[in-house]
């Protein structure tokens, strides 16, 4: 049903299988609504997307018997694959549905859906007493709908709820492993979160749920369509989206840009090249029929969200999602705090991202922050935790220098001699001369000329730990600091370690 193809941080780009065909995924389900869909489902097809989610309550209310008897890909006029929500979102903008558990799971199953949602509740922003009974009751529905989901040949979701109580949200997730019969799993009602740009919290649900599902199926995550949460998300483990933003923003005359949202009539310029915006000013939309104009602004929302999920899948492929995470860190606040969510799952990350690939491709650093890129990390876990032991055998003297900029100017390793060099470097931290100017050591690119203060003081903490270690086992050794000094640290180092 769901195999993982390629793997990079703790996100994957896999395949979906479904009644309905195939998907890659990560993927995008665009929201639609017969009743009122400025865009067409042609248009959506022809911008790549596959697949799109209705919402079975609202076919059920219009439209009765007419979906279970035709099946909803002929209602829709749509021959990619349907995904079904079950009036969950109005449970949280409404209170309640008057429509039973077993109708809508039943109705669902009826109406051929592909990928299917139990009647579940969703947690929202609330009190904690709230939220534990959401998690219980959505836990209790999925049992009770068990019976009702077997035999059927949609992939059903069991939502996991919880909303910022992230101990409701590990609980609800490791309850929901125990069900047998969903497929997917998702994650519950991130929506009052974005409307605040809060990607923290967002982000933090989605890794206590990930943390506690089987990391084989695939997790949706419903209502974000924020192009820029989606990378930060695929690399936590999602690998499904779905939202109406696209829409509901264009209605309200916003747009996706590179930094996020913005008022039309607050753009002098449209900076997209999408075939559907760049033929226009801002000024030229404002005057358009109102009707045509949200086509348009929907049409450049999709794009901008594929290119998000193109640019995630790319980086993906090259074993490059961090870096690509940390150049969307300054693109605006929210994602700067999403990075701050990615480095605290770190650990949860280094469980899933590949240590070797293939091809091996320079490793870029900025600031303090980087250093907890799985590729560096590796390195600094190995030789600052000594699981790479230095030669120092017969040494007398440890010589502290700088790494040099030009690796022509690597020292070579003399056997005979009494002296053992120990480079430092603000991103690897320490680097024994034997493995200066190998992999992965030449693979590191940094700001040289303008370095972090973090960066800095992070690199002064790495040398001073590793020389007390190396001390501890050869406290004969004597040690002498290079007097060139790139980074100005030299006075720190000696310094803290007591030399002067
Ligand atoms: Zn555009």
């Amino acid at each position: 049903m769901f195999e993982a193809r390629e793997v990079d941080l703790a996100g994957r780009i896999g395949r979906l299988h479904t009644a309905h065909g195939t998907i890659e995924t990560p993927a995008f389900f665009p929201v639609i609504d017969l009743e009122r869909q400025e865009v067409s489902l042609e248009d959506i097809s022809r911008l790549g997307f596959r697949q799109v989610i209705t919402n079975a309550y609202l076919l059920l209310k219009r439209y009765g018997r007419e979906p279970a008897e035709k099946g909803v890909h002929r209602v829709l006029g749509w021959d990619g694959i349907v995904m079904t929500d079950s009036g969950a979102y109005q449970i949280l903008q409404y209170g309640s549905v008057d429509v039973s558990l077993e109708e809508i799971v039943r109705y669902q199953a009826e109406i051929g859906s592909d990928i299917s949602v139990i009647l579940d509740i969703p947690t929202g922003d609330t009190d904690r007493a709230t939220a534990e009974w959401s998690v219980e009751e959505t836990l209790r529905r999925a049992r009770r709908a068990l019976a009702l989901i077997r035999d059927t040949k949609n992939l059903w979701v069991l939502p996991v709820q919880g909303g910022r109580y992230l101990d409701l949200v590990e609980k609800s997730a490791r309850e929901a492993r125990k069900i047998p019969g969903y497929s997917i799993y998702a994650v519950g009602s991130p929506t009052v979160f974005l409307e605040k740009y809060d990607y923290y919290t967002v982000l933090s649900i989605v890794a206590a749920a990930k943390r506690n599902l089987p990391p084989g199926r695939p997790v949706h995550l419903f209502g974000a369509g924020h192009p820029l949460i989606i990378p930060y998300a695929v690399a936590l483990g999602i690998d499904m989206f779905d939202s109406a933003s696209y829409i509901l923003y264009a209605r309200d005359d916003r747009v996706f840009t590179s930094t996020g949202v913005e008022r039309l009539d607050r753009l002098h310029y449209l900076p997209c090249e999408c075939p559907h915006c760049s033929r226009y000013t801002p000024q030229e939309l404002l005057a358009m029929e109102k009707r045509e104009r949200t086509r348009i602004l929907a049409l450049h929302n999709l794009c901008m969200i594929r290119k998000s999920i193109d640019e995630t899948k790319q980086a993906i492929k090259e074993g490059r999602l961090w870096e690509l995470l940390e150049a969307l860190s300054h693109h605006h606040p929210s994602t700067y705090e999403s990075m701050h969510a990615i480095v605290e799952n770190a650990d949860y990350i280094y469980r899933f991202s590949p240590r070797v690939r293939g091809v091996v491709r320079g490793v870029r650093a900025y600031t303090s922050r980087s250093l907890a890129n799985p590729r560096l990390h590796y390195y600094r876990y190995r030789v600052l935790g000594f699981k790479y032991e230095p030669r120092l055998n017969n040494k007398k003297t440890l010589l502290l220098a700088p790494y040099p900029s030009d690796i022509e100017n690597c020292p070579r390793p003399d056997p005979a001699s009494e002296i053992y060099i120990l480079l430092y470097h603000p991103v690897l931290g320490v680097v024994p001369s034997e493995l200066c100017g190998v992999f992965p050591t030449i693979h590191v690119h940094w700001p040289e000329r303008a370095p972090e203060r973090g960066l800095l003081s992070q690199m002064v903490r790495d040398v001073v730990g590793y020389v007390s270690r190396v001390l501890e086992r050869h406290p004969e050794m004597r040690v002498v600091v290079d007097a060139r000094d790139p980074w100005g640290v030299r006075k720190d180092i000696v310094a803290d370690l007591g030399l002067e």
